[in-house]
């Protein structure tokens, strides 16, 4: 084996670049952060041949002077750290110093900078890691860093880029994340001399996403707030009737920082849980405030990921205040009061004209989302010790009188401005749901003793999965004795159930348990049990109502927490107004 040395300067730059620096959008976000550190009001970013040819930010923060110009190229220089205690506090968006080292290893670098007291400022160019010059020049205050030919002397690096589109899309990624974070800052891209975004400053996180995302998606988002000891959670969630078909709109900030965290992630699911259909992913911006001790910002090279102190209370933070700003106090409210969604064109639907010129289509762009139903919620401030709160849409009355019933399947009511069509079987799962889950709560579901304990025969991997579940089971109020060779025997089943199939109830819910029962999530699971056994007594399509029944449907809906939707995520109820009635017969 060859002896051991220590690798030059040149060489350890270029290896940091490849954790740092994977693709010209990471170019971009550091840039941006150095911008945002040095406290500039306005950002722009220009770009060429989707960041391969040029990568130009320009800002009008704190600038260098001549030593700290050449400084900042070094590795680990920083000026935003100096002990490690400080690592405890980070509260800027760079602090490792690995940056400007790494880009300027793989690239050819010029800066101009001139501090805000109005002395002369500097322009100075490297290439490769090698100072090439430096000089006097006169600039505005701020900082302008170009970065030519990225990669040009690591080939091997160039070839993992993705398409054209593809690394636009994550450009526009990295600049949206930050002005998303910072709506008080102006951020503007351009890619080949054409505009692509242009965020003026706004007013905050509402106003941002508009600009960013347009109305589509923002008129059918719930502003929030919430907290917990010193920890803030809010931002900006979909309403449940507005879905995406998968997660690209679905963004965490910690501390003014866009993250990716598993946790979180599954956090804002579990917030949705009953609310929406499985295979329909929720959309929306969180931030979470926090002491910077209790997140390590320091697990990732490019600050992509975070590790919390204490996840699983962050975890059950946000899940809890996301799902009381959705329940809380949910009255539909009409497609009409929240704007037509036609109108005003974001600047998604800019950035698609834009990348037309491309081979490809930015995915992320092309994903429209989906409308379903034509209500959403809207709330009034909760109370307890996690304090949330959902913005108030302009509430309707919740009040419905029952006129009639279709097909033995839907009701149809008058509301004091129009009329509504309840789904009645999604409507009584909710209703039994709550029910159950109500009951499971306090630890007491009623049982009923079967008179006539009802056999079934499963397969073997079956047995072996509802052997594991039973005292679960029992807990549900849900009593099956295992009989030996296959066979389970239902003896008592939670009285709000004592009406219906309870051979094809068992099996369903062994279906459930293959799907959840390995997920460990005890608290997911036994929803989704009783999701299940809410949907079998629940009063099926084609029964006839009478007029009571439906009241006390109607009435009991709507004193569930979450009316609007059934279990499984399906609405409950669609709401018409007199005004989209009269429309619709051209009337106005
Ligand atoms: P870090 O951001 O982790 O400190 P960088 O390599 O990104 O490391 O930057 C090194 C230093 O250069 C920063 O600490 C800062 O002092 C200075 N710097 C970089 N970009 C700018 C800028 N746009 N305006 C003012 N100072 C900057
Ligand atoms: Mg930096």
């Amino acid at each position: 084996m060859p002896s051991i040395k220590i690798l030059p300067d040149n060489l350890i730059n270029k290896i940091a670049a490849g954790e740092v620096v994977e693709r010209p959008a990471s170019v971009v976000k550091e840039l941006i952060e150095n911008s945002v550190d040095a406290k500039a009001t306005e950002i722009f970013v220009d770009v060429e041949q989707s960041g391969k040819r040029l990568i130009r930010v320009t800002d009008n923060g704190c600038g260098m002077s001549r030593e700290d110009a050449r400084t900042a190229f070094e590795r680990h220089a920083t000026s935003k750290i100096s002990a490690e205690s400080d690592l405890e506090n980070i509260r800027t968006m760079g602090f490792r110093g690995e940056a400007l080292s790494s880009i300027a290893s793989v690239a050819q670098v010029t800066m101009v900078t001139a501090r805000q007291d109005g002395s002369t400022g500097t322009m100075i160019a490297i290439e490769g890691g090698t100072l090439k010059n430096r000089t006097d020049a006169a600039a505005a205050p701020g900082t302008m860093i170009e970065i030519n030919h990225l990669f040009y002397n690591t080939p091997a690096r160039s070839k993992f880029l993705k398409s054209a589109a593809t690394e636009l899309s994550h450009i526009v990624d990295a600049v949206s994340h930050q002005a998303m974070a910072r709506p008080d800052i102006r951020f503007r891209l351009t890619h080949n001399k054409k505009p692509v975004l242009d965020l003026p400053h706004s007013s905050g996180i509402r106003d941002r996403a508009f600009q960013i995302h347009g109305n589509e998606l923002s008129q059918n988002l719930i502003e929030f707030s919430g907290g917990r000891d010193s920890v803030r959670v809010y931002g900006l969630i979909a309403r449940p009737t507005y879905t995406r078909g998968d997660r690209t709109s679905q963004e965490f900030y910690i501390n003014g920082r866009f993250i990716k965290n598993a946790s979180l992630s599954h956090a804002l699911y579990a917030a949705y849980a009953d609310l929406i259909m499985r295979d329909r992913h929720p959309a929306g911006f969180i931030f979470i405030d926090l002491d910077p001790s209790l997140v390590d910002v320091n697990v990732h090279p490019a600050k992509a990921e975070v590790r919390f102190r204490n996840q699983s209370q962050i975890h059950d933070l946000v899940r809890d205040v996301i799902r009381e700003a959705l329940g809380s106090h949910g009255r539909p409210v009409r497609q009409a009061d929240i704007g037509a969604p036609e109108s005003g064109q974001g600047y998604a639907d800019r950035v698609k004209e834009v990348i037309v010129d491309f081979a490809s289509r930015m995915p992320e762009m092309t994903e429209s989302g989906q409308r379903s139903g034509s209500f959403c919620f809207a709330g009034t401030p909760a109370t307890g010790y996690i304090t949330a709160h959902a913005e108030i849409d302009q509430p309707i009355a919740s009040v419905l009188y029952p006129l009639a019933q279709v097909h033995d399947s839907f009701i149809i009511a008058q509301s004091n401005d129009g009329m509504a069509l309840i789904d009645q079987h999604a409507a009584h799962e909710r209703v039994l749901f709550e029910k159950l889950q109500d009951q499971q709560a306090t630890g007491n579901i009623p049982v009923q003793n079967l008179l006539m304990p009802v056999q079934v025969e499963l397969g073997h991997a079956e047995q072996e999965l509802l052997k594991e579940y039973l005292p679960e089971l029992q807990n549900l109020g849900f009593l099956v004795e295992d009989f030996g060779r296959g066979t389970f025997i239902v003896k008592a089943v939670p009285s709000l159930l004592t009406g219906g199939d309870h051979k094809q109830l068992l099996i369903d819910i062994v279906d459930e348990l293959k799907v959840h029962g390995k997920s460990g999530k005890m608290d997911a699971l036994r929803n989704e049990v009783l999701s299940v056994m809410a949907c079998h007594p629940a009063i099926k399509i084609h029964r006839r109502l009478s007029k009571q029944e439906m009241e006390g449907l109607i009435e009991d809906l709507f004193a569930c927490r979450m009316p609007h939707s059934c279990p499984h995520g399906r609405p409950t109820v669609v709401r018409f107004s007199m005004d989209e009635i009269r429309r619709m017969f051209k009337r106005i």
